[in-house]
């Protein structure tokens, strides 16, 4: 049996976030090895509608209207169940959602359990359909890049997860989630030690990494240098209004306002400053990296960033 390559879990994500599926065509843009679940409350009858048109044509959508109520318990049983049923049949689920540090919790459970990275999970910052247009994209991209590194490897023993080997073992059953996890935790698995961002930032402990992962990043940081984002390692363009063009900076203060005061000159971060302090009201930031088609509000670049900081390995 192959593995299908990944299951992408949209838990969470309605709402107010609703706008988030304006347009359900973007599951046509499915990455063709990956499969999506789709978790919604029944009781909201315009997305029931419309995920219903989902029901017959499309193949990697499986629906699950469900009425969990918003305590932690109740979505992390909902979530294990789900986990569990697609755990055996892909090799990476991602858990994309909109809220809360539960799911930290339960992440970090399951990789504990299965010892690999086989969980993520992707905190949806803005509701926009792009949002998950760009999750989509990630995948297909990762997967091309991982098409090109590998090798083929002749199947030994070696080759069984831990996660395989702990079945072979120790043949326990639990019937709780709770129970499983108390036993792996106790019994198999040493705590880990280290924390590992998909920008291969590390640290030693969760509250360094959630630290990390919030940190305010300036557009142009305190020695002048404009921010780049992690997909393509590029400094970003800067508008100073959405129409306007980029702004090219020159190192030092040889920097002139756009607006009416040419005659003072500024370093690429006091420029920013100035702009902020002075400008405040005719300015109107757009921000542009990977994609040509989005122009960012720095609210948007700001949760596009953070975004690229998630949980990727344990040491
Ligand atoms: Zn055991
Ligand atoms: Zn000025
Ligand atoms: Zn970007
Ligand atoms: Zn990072």
């Amino acid at each position: 049996m192959t593995k299908q390559r990944a299951i992408i879990i949209l838990f969470d994500c309605e709402d107010r976030r609703a706008s988030l599926f304006g347009d359900i065509s973007v599951f046509q843009q499915i990455p063709s090895n990956c499969e999506c679940c789709l978790f919604w409350n029944k009781n909201n009858q315009e997305l029931t509608n419309k995920f219903d048109q989902l029901r017959d044509n499309n193949k990697q959508v499986y629906l699950y209207p469900s009425n969990i109520d918003n305590t932690s318990k109740s979505v992390i049983d909902a979530l294990a169940h789900v986990i569990n049923q697609y755990l055996y049949r892909h090799r990476s689920i991602i858990i994309v959602h909109s809220q809360g540090d539960i799911y930290n919790e339960i992440v970090q459970r399951f990789n504990v359990y299965c010892s690999q990275n086989i969980i993520l999970h992707r905190k949806i910052q803005y509701s926009s359909v792009q949002a998950l247009r760009d999750v989509f994209a990630e995948l297909d991209n990762q997967d091309k890049k991982t098409i090109r590194k590998q090798q083929p490897k002749a199947p030994t023993s070696q080759s069984k997860t831990k996660y395989e080997q702990y079945r072979l073992k120790c043949s326990r059953y639990f019937r709780t989630t709770n129970g499983l996890n108390q036993h792996n935790t106790a019994i198999h698995e040493p705590k880990p030690s280290g924390y590992i961002c998909s920008c291969s930032f590390k640290c030693r402990t969760q509250a360094e990494f959630n630290r990390h992962q919030r940190q305010r990043r300036e557009i142009v940081d305190d020695q002048g240098v404009v921010i780049s984002c992690l997909n393509t390692g590029e400094p970003v363009e800067i508008y100073v209004t959405p129409d306007s063009e980029a702004l090219i900076f020159l190192g030092g203060k040889m920097n002139a306002c756009v607006f009416e005061c040419h005659r003072q000159w500024f370093t690429p971060t006091a420029l920013m400053r100035h702009f902020k302090g002075v400008h405040a009201n005719q300015i109107d930031i757009r921000i542009r990296c990977c994609d040509d088609d989005i122009m960012y509000t720095p609210d948007e670049f700001r949760a596009h960033i953070e975004s690229q900081h998630y949980l990727t390995d344990f040491e």
